[in-house]
């Protein structure tokens, strides 16, 4: 082809010149973008003074032709962007590894209290409160079973926290028969009952108090409410409280959630005076 330089086989930018496709009215070539496999075709002029570039839109998004327009802001703000995604996952590690730290820190932790729970439900504790006064007090198991009877409303009038039913009663009296403690004020009550609290030992937690629930009709489609009905003096039931040996009321609550053995020494299948319990340390 005289005059004009055949152009096939060379490669300008990106593209690879193939095959003439035109002579006329100036010479075309097929091209084949190397970088993206874009074909078209480009014209010997541009191909000539290195113009041709491969026009394809997702061509070389992330490659040399992003990098030859960069401005230095755009770079600025890349190695911005590098070092906040480096800094975030800094921090991301960062927290995982204060989760772990904290999740083994929980473990041993729950299991410290899981070893104290188990000791002081079956054990004397050793952290066991003692008001100082009472350290040598002495008195006869009658003045005892009074004292802790009064010391035990006091405790409870001022921890309303507390619920005082057979069941938390119980779990507290045991504590003290465990820690061989038979003189008991409010301030021992109260402690003994913190320190069971803390490790879940109460079997009973105050229910929280119950939303009253309107009642509507089924019948009627038109929403009626029902009239509240007036509440009811609660059922009572006279009892021996086994911490006084006294009588008192019991709810038909409290007598729901007794035990067989509270029930019989409350309502005296087995008539059980506690001041006749056994009874060691009183001198
Ligand atoms: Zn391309």
């Amino acid at each position: 082809m005289p005059g004009i330089a055949d152009l096939s086989g060379r490669t300008v930018n990106t593209l690879r010149v193939g095959a003439m496709t035109s002579r006329y009215p100036a010479p075309k070539y097929a091209v084949v973008c190397s970088r993206c496999g874009a074909r078209t075709t480009e014209s010997q002029a541009k191909l000539t003074s290195g113009a041709a570039r491969c026009v394809s839109a997702g061509c070389g998004r992330d490659g040399i032709r992003e990098a030859i327009a960069d401005t230095p802001a755009k770079a600025r703000q890349r190695e911005a962007d590098a070092e906040a995604a480096k800094r975030r996952e800094k921090e991301e590690a960062e927290v995982a590894k204060l989760a772990r730290a904290e999740a083994t820190l929980a473990e041993t932790a729950s299991k410290v209290a899981r070893t104290i729970r188990e000791r002081i439900s079956t054990q004397p504790d050793d952290e066991v409160f003692v008001t100082p006064e009472l350290r040598d007090a002495k008195m006869s198991r009658d003045e005892a079973v009074k004292f802790d009877g009064e010391q035990f409303r006091v405790f409870a009038s001022r921890n309303s926290w507390f619920h005082d039913t057979p069941g938390n009663r119980r779990t507290v009296l045991e504590y003290f028969q465990r820690n061989r403690l038979e003189i008991i004020d409010a301030q021992m009550f109260e402690a003994a009952a913190k320190r069971l609290a803390e490790f879940s030992l109460l079997p009973d937690e105050r229910p929280a108090p119950v939303l009253a629930k309107p009642e509507t009709t089924t019948v009627n489609l038109s929403v009626e409410r029902t009239e509240p009905q007036p509440q009811s003096r609660p059922e009572t039931k006279i009892g021996i409280d086994p911490l006084t040996g006294r009588e008192r009321e019991y709810t038909r609550w409290e007598v729901g959630r007794m035990t067989a053995d509270d029930f019989a020494k409350a309502f005296g299948l087995r008539r059980v005076d506690y001041a006749g319990s056994p009874v060691r340390s009183i001198r």
